[in-house]
């Protein structure tokens, strides 16, 4: 008799309920992690984010040995592999933890009915966000809440999350891994070079992937105390040196970080002291997680604009070579280039750096779909999450939750709030570093002669601006305006079909 627990997100033995349920006296139990070479080969995952994988993975490995089990690592699409696992090791059960990802649903449904079939009984349990969705949205009256205030609401209603569960620190001896099953290679933990990552490509690790390092990250922030109960995100800064957050969102991405323990360790932080509140508090950011995670769950096309009932329609006009400019950090913007240049090499870049770029990249300045923003950001953030990427988006253009589409961020002034030196830009763009400070920001404005001893001429060393931000910007203010105001009509003339009464009345 042998339990397969199935690893996807949720790596991790700390508040792990599908785990728990898969732990039994008398059975045998499989932790299994499914390598799929089709989404090596294609999927939209960048060598830092696969570089956290394998580390997360092999971390996963050895707290299990140390429970006398180990980590599957079984090579094959789910589909395929399944099947086959249960005739092999006579598998009566299976469990995972729920992933709300359209993607992973599809592919959950149908090893479901792989295992039915099989006569294999299937348990997931919930532990990717603080809440169930379905119990927010029951709450909300069957609805996503859209806004964070009406989340806020909601959840207040349902009172504090469930305590985590308990670590899984000790395993029944039917569930050791003994024998050949224990040094069989063909199992082990992928290298590298199996996840298609060039190791002499990759830069110095600044956040090494798994449940250990989390939780070691984790205390270090939440024995700040002080620090916790002043946080307030508007104040972090986008250009320090040092994460001025936590960074814990790669973690919490993959599931090596419970969102419900830092949620009860900051409540008890809270406790007795004054601290701040949502949505700019700690506690609050785990808030906006659950909106973003409510909201998508329940919206068709959540990541696209067509067919996404809360993305208004914008008539952005694709170019390859803004994009590629943009994207590669050649757009002449040196607060722009240089955050872009972090987000290749280190795979995190601040709250606030993502809002500069983002609102650059859409409607500031370049007006590029979101869409293709969010797949640059998908394929080079260590966090990539697909319901916090696409939310994100659309609020940082305009297209969805923020309609306040005047506010535009300027790619000169906006990092000089922080950072009028432009240390940031000298540690991310040398080429820029002998720049005075003056013309940091905007070095094509610079005398030949000052270009020349900072030894970076604009147009030939570094680029010139691809984009003129003060004209730009005022185009793309306008076509925003005619946007929202198509958009209203379309609402209007549609809710006048669907309600003849309502037509008569006008
Ligand atoms: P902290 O400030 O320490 O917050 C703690 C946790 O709260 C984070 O780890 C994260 O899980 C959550 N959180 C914080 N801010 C947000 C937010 N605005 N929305 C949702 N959850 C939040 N975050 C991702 O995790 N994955 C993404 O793919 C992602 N894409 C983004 C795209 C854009 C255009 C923008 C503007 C933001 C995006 N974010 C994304 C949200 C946010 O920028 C990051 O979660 C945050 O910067 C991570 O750093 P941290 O862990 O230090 O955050």
């Amino acid at each position: 008799m042998t339990t397969v627990h199935w690893f996807r997100k949720g790596l991790r033995l700390h508040d792990n309920p599908a785990l728990l349920a898969a732990v039994k006296e008398g059975a045998e139990l499989r932790p299994v992690f499914v390598l799929d070479p089709w989404f090596v080969k294609h999927a939209r995952v960048g060598i830092n984010r696969w570089r956290f994988l394998s580390q997360a993975l092999r971390d996963l490995d050895d707290s299990l040995r140390k429970l006398k089990s180990r980590l599957f690592v079984v090579r094959g699409s789910p589909e395929e592999v399944f099947p086959a696992l249960f005739k092999k090791w006579d598998v009566q059960k299976i469990t995972w933890e729920i992933d709300t990802e359209p993607y992973a649903q599809r592919r959950d449904e149908k090893v479901e009915r792989l295992a039915r079939e099989s006569g294999v009984e299937v348990v997931c349990r919930h532990g990717h966000t603080l809440y169930r969705t379905e119990k927010i949205i029951e709450a909300n009256l069957g609805k996503a809440p859209l806004t964070y205030v009406s989340l806020e609401k909601v959840v207040s209603k349902l009172g504090h999350p469930p305590k985590p569960v308990d670590t899984l620190n000790d395993l029944p001896e039917s569930c050791h891994v003994r024998g050949e099953a224990a040094t069989d290679v063909s199992y082990d933990v992928p290298s590298l070079k199996e996840l298609g990552v060039e190791e002499s490509q990759l830069e110095p690790c600044l956040y090494p992937g798994g449940e250990t390092e989390a939780l070691a990250r984790l205390k270090i922030y939440m024995e700040r105390k002080s620090w916790v109960c002043k946080f307030e995100k508007p104040k972090t800064s986008p250009t320090s040196l040092q994460p001025s957050t936590t960074v814990l969102s790669p973690y919490l991405k993959f599931g090596c970080l419970s969102p419900r323990v830092m949620y009860h360790q900051l409540i008890q932080i809270y406790k007795g002291s004054a601290h701040s509140k949502p949505p700019v508090s700690l506690l609050g950011q785990l808030l906006w997680r659950e909106f973003f995670y409510t909201v998508g769950a329940v919206t068709p096309n959540f990541d696209r604009m067509e067919g996404n009932t809360v993305c208004r329609q914008i008539p952005w006009v694709r170019d390859d070579k803004l994009m590629d400019a943009w994207t590669n950090a050649r757009t002449g913007y040196p607060f722009i280039d240089a955050i872009m240049t972090q987000l290749r090499k280190e795979g995190w870049i601040h709250h606030l750096s993502r809002h500069a770029v983002a609102c650059f990249l859409t409607r500031g300045d370049l007006w590029q779909p979101w869409e293709d923003g969010m797949k640059v950001f998908e394929e080079l953030l260590l966090d990539a999450d697909w319901f916090l990427n696409a939310g994100n988006w659309m609020w940082l253009s305009a297209s969805a939750f923020f309609n306040s589409y005047f506010r535009v961020y300027s790619p000169i002034a906006f990092g000089k709030n922080t950072d009028k030196h432009g240390d940031y830009i000298r540690k991310y763009l040398p080429q820029l570093a002998k720049y005075p400070e003056n013309y940091i920001y905007e070095p094509w404005k610079a005398p030949l002669a000052t270009q020349r001893a900072a030894g970076c001429i604009i147009g030939q060393d570094y680029p010139r601006p691809i984009v003129d931000h003060s004209i730009v910007m005022k185009r793309n203010l306008d076509r925003m305006a005619k946007a929202y105001k198509a958009g209203k009509e379309k609402k209007a003339s549609s809710d006048n079909q669907s309600s003849p009464k309502k037509k008569m009345k006008k």
